[in-house]
């Protein structure tokens, strides 16, 4: 089983290559990461399907091309300090742990940060920590950071999480109604922001202050 597993990673990052994925850093990092780790153990058998697949509380675990796309979008190079808010499974936390220096992970249920820790640790990832409470605020205690993932919907740029980035930043958030969203990448660097979309997409809500 566990070897079937390897090899069904290895079909996973071809599909991945495929699809456009070019960031090789992000290609290897999910191939070190067991996505079977991190899903409901009935779905374990589709654990390498390239689909979001429902986890506890309603929520999903996203797409593995999602999560490569928006990991590629940040541009990770080793050293930043990464804010990601919506843990969920924490499949995402994990890839972004294997590519950034630290990571910080927020989530409003209880139950899913609790699960996601005991994965995360099982995959003997440590530098990460994580926070139950409303990302739409963003986690300021801990504040700047150099990039900031929301995987969740957004009806607008939460003013809480820009205000948290550094000069020289990116932010990757999903956009729009709850039913559908562009997949925007924010980039700062010095006194210039650009943006830009990657896309329609579709995600659970974010649920907060500055969220819906
Ligand atoms: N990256 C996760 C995606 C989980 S779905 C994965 O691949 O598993 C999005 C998550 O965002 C859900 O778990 C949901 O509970 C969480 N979420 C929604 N609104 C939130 C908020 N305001 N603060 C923190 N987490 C939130």
């Amino acid at each position: 089983m566990t070897q079937d597993f390897v090899l069904q990673r290895q079909q996973l990052i071809k599909s991945l290559t495929k699809a456009g994925i070019r960031d090789q850093a992000v290609l290897r990092a999910m191939a070190s990461t067991a996505r079977e780790q991190f899903v409901d153990q009935e779905q374990r058998d589709l654990a390498y399907a390239d689909c979001a697949l429902p986890i506890l509380m309603g929520q999903t675990i996203s797409q593995p091309l999602i999560v490569a796309t928006m990991t590629q979008a940040l541009q990770l190079s080793g050293s930043e300090r990464v804010l990601e808010i919506g843990t969920g499974s924490g499949y995402q936390t994990a890839v972004l742990a294997r590519l950034a220096a630290y990571v910080y992970s927020i989530e409003r249920y209880q139950q899913l940060s609790y699960l996601a820790a005991l994965h995360l640790a099982e995959a003997q990832l440590d530098n990460v920590s994580l926070y139950v409470g409303d990302g739409s605020l963003g986690w300021p205690d801990e504040a700047p950071y150099d990039r900031i993932i929301v995987t969740a919907a957004a009806p607008e740029v939460p003013p809480s999480l820009v205000a948290q980035l550094t000069m020289d930043s990116v932010l990757v958030i999903p956009v729009g109604s709850q039913r559908r969203q562009e997949l925007l990448v924010i980039r700062r660097a010095s006194l210039e922001t650009r943006i830009h979309s990657l896309g329609s997409c579709i995600f659970v809500p974010l649920v907060g202050v500055e969220g819906w």
